[in-house]
């Protein structure tokens, strides 16, 4: 297409014209300079001629565009259609593509490359944004060699406007199977072109030839399977593969999880620390101590753009962008602010957990801290520590997978606990020094086994999973445990939470589809959807019931909990106004036993106390608990509710007395020992016996009394 640089200088009077850095189908880029701000950018200049229908089209994807904020996304400047011409005014990216870089890179540069790319896909997948053109060509390097995702929904624009267009909606070398037979795209779309760049960089060239005849290319994205990557170490071909898999619901279930798989893979690879050895930086979007957060365990999971086959993306949509008339279940993820702040917390989280990993976890200090409510007397150590705890045997599961919840069965005889392999375990701790592994592992879930909960009257197990289900299972005879009726189905995404009602006849669930729901589980065998999913502004994170049966809590990546009325669980009804004060994703809600207390834990790196003892106007009690230095993922009470568990990214559990739960105090010293994320830590129904849970794949038993 002949663009006329003389148009284009008379459209953008502001900037000097440089040199042209690119041409592609469509237009032209062309290196500028802002002429009074200094600022070297890149033009990209497209021909609106003959796409006036577009207009509206343009404007709401320039607005997305503009939405787009991540160290690994190209940076729009500004967005104009002057003169018949559309411009996009972006960052300058002085680095090259990636396909002129590709040759140099080693194995783990290319699998940095793929982690930023990834980072990049999830912060647009959680705005409703598929990029759909991934490749090399698209992949530039900013001048300090930061990775930069560019052509962001642009190719979209155009494809939007007229079906002459349609060859524009990929190109053939990476087009996923559901691309080339335009079904429902999702962001499993991308992360197969993003496989297939991988794999190319990894081997050195292609899983399928381009030079054949597209037909007969595309014949093979469709049918053919990629052969192993050669001489890829078999954690990463493993991921590589996955990413290629036909069928999107066989991928990863979002860019996250893609990059959390592919980070582990690398380690297990390369071991730690070679994030920081591939000279590529990799940029926090919010640098400091945010930056510390952690990989996704339950309850915690980012919200996902609808996977595979469960995209509700029209193909021929007007815009990638889910605007209206998209459905509500994109609109309410756009809603969720703080969900893509964890997204991208978790990523970058595991990158600096990557790169170090030979630190030292950042709590090894002396000084237990106290929250800033103790009165000046009240020093660090001023308090002398009721709770000692002292571990029991040693650390133990058996998972291949991080250790995502756990539960105690209320006689205290039986740990059950949830892992990322997909499994959920039973546990004898009658002697709590000697676990014993009861049976076989419960195997049903498709996915990752997000939480877990064990009935009162201990026969009924629920387990929760990314793969969107919950499942019942019998555990009367815990060393023969049965699944019980099909998989409780209804959620749209990762069901993060379940909890048994006091009664022990409702469960609730809560997901990533931004509800909580109730089920009538009288006959366990045949649970029933009970009244309509209680909606959330974010996705649901944690679920939990008051001692009474009357109220549920929820907690969601609105930075927010919630209190529901069910004393009708077929009509629970909001109480009151939300619970506001966390500054990010409310991980976890627990009931304090009196239930006149409600305990919080949030990725902002705090716990809180609210008085709930009228739950229409809740009442933040105190200062937040401070002292972990990472995401609070859980908090428990100890039965008799004077004690708070904390468990935290920076791989500590604490404890916190709070007899006065307007003034808690740190107890001791911080537990250590894990290697990873501590994801939970929980009370036996004595108050004799703390677990807890890990990333690192263990639980530890901890005597405290
Ligand atoms: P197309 O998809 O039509 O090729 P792109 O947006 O990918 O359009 O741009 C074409 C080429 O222009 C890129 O491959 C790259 O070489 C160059 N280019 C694009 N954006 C930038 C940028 N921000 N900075 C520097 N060069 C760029
Ligand atoms: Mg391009």
């Amino acid at each position: 297409m002949i663009i006329d640089r003389g148009r284009v200088a008379a459209a953008l009077p502001g900037y000097a014209l440089g040199a042209e850095l690119g041409s592609g189908a469509f237009g032209l880029v062309l290196a500028g300079e802002h002429r009074r701000m200094r600022r070297p950018v890149a033009i990209k200049v497209m021909r609106a001629n003959g796409l006036d229908d577009l207009a509206v089209t343009f404007d709401s994807e320039a607005r997305a565009l503009g939405g787009l904020d991540h160290p690994h996304i190209v940076r729009a400047y500004d967005y104009l259609e002057v003169h018949g011409l559309c411009l996009v005014i972006m960052e300058l990216l002085p680095g090259g593509t990636l396909t002129h870089r590709r040759a140099t890179l080693n194995p783990q540069q290319s699998c940095a490359v793929a982690l930023a790319v990834a980072a990049a896909l999830d912060h647009a997948h959680t705005r409703g944004i598929l990029h759909r053109d991934i490749k090399p060509d698209n992949i530039l390097f900013a001048a300090d060699g930061t990775v930069k995702v560019t052509d962001f929904g642009v190719a979209k624009i155009f494809e939007g406007s007229a079906a002459s267009a349609s060859g524009l909606a990929g190109t053939p070398q990476y087009m996923a199977p559901e691309q080339i037979m335009a079904g429902h795209l999702g962001p499993a779309t991308d992360l197969y072109a993003l496989g297939i760049v991988l794999y190319q960089l990894l081997t050195g060239y292609p899983p399928f030839n381009p030079q054949q005849p597209v037909q007969a290319l595309w014949h093979q994205h469709l049918n053919s399977p990629p052969p192993p990557p050669a001489g890829v170490p078999d954690p990463v071909a493993q991921v590589v593969l996955r990413s290629l898999a036909k069928n999107p619901t066989d991928r990863s279930a979002s860019a996250a999880a893609f990059a959390a798989e592919l980070a582990q893979a690398v380690t297990d690879a390369y071991g730690p620390g070679w994030a920081g050895r591939t000279g590529l930086p990799l940029h926090l979007p919010d640098p400091g101590r945010r930056a510390l957060h952690l990989p996704p365990p339950a309850a915690i999971t980012p919200p996902r753009s609808g996977a595979g086959s469960e995209s509700t993306l029209p193909t021929d949509a007007p815009s990638v962008l889910l605007s209206p008339p998209a459905p509500r279940r994109g609109l309410r993820r756009l809603l969720a602010a703080g969900a893509a702040t964890l997204t991208l917390a978790i990523i970058t989280t595991l990158l600096l957990v990557i790169t170090s990993a030979h630190h030292p976890p950042a709590t090894l200090s002396a000084t237990p801290s106290t929250t800033p409510s103790t009165t000046p007397s009240a020093g660090p150590r001023s308090e002398p520590s009721a709770i000692d705890p002292q571990p029991l045997g040693q650390p133990f599961t058996g998972h291949t997978g991080g250790v995502w919840a756990m539960a105690f069965s209320s006689d205290g005889r039986t740990l059950a606990t949830a892992s990322g392999d997909r499994t959920a375990r039973l546990w004898n701790i009658t002697d709590p020094a000697h676990p014993q592994a009861l049976g076989q592992p419960l195997t049903g879930h498709t996915d990752g086994v997000t939480w877990l909960a064990i009935s009162p009257d201990g026969r009924t197990l629920a387990t929760t999973s990314l793969d969107d289900t919950a499942r019942l299972w019998n555990i009367t005879d815990p060393a023969h445990p049965q699944a019980l009726g099909q998989p409780l189905t209804g959620h749209t995404d990762d069901v993060n939470s379940v909890a048994f009602s006091p009664d022990g006849r409702t469960l609730a669930t809560g997901a990533t589809d931004s509800t909580a729901r109730l089920w009538n589980i009288t006959d366990p065998a045949h649970p029933q959807a009970l009244g309509q999913p209680l909606g959330h502004p974010g996705g649901v994170c944690s679920v939990a019931f008051s001692p009474d049966g009357r109220t549920l809590a929820t907690g969601a990546t609105d930075s927010t909990a919630r209190l529901w009325n069910i004393t009708d669980p077929a009509h629970p009804q909001a109480l009151g106004q939300p619970l506001t004060g966390h500054l990010d994703v409310v991980n976890s809600v627990a009931f304090s036993p009196d239930g006149r207390t409600l305990a919080t834990a949030s990725v902002d790196d705090t716990a809180r106390l609210w008085n709930i003892i009228d739950p229409a106007h809740p009442e933040a009690l105190g200062q937040p608990l401070t002292g972990h230095t990472a995401d609070v993922w859980t908090v428990a009470f100890s039965p008799d509710g004077r004690t708070l568990a904390t468990a935290s990214s920076d791989k500590t559990a604490r404890l916190w007395n709070i007899t006065d739960p307007a003034h808690p105090q740190a107890l001791g010293q911080p537990l250590t020992g894990h290697t990873a994320e501590v994801y939970l830590a929980l009370f036996s129904p004595d108050g004799r016996t703390l677990a807890t849970a890990s990333n690192d794949k263990t639980v530890r038993l901890w005597k405290i009394r």
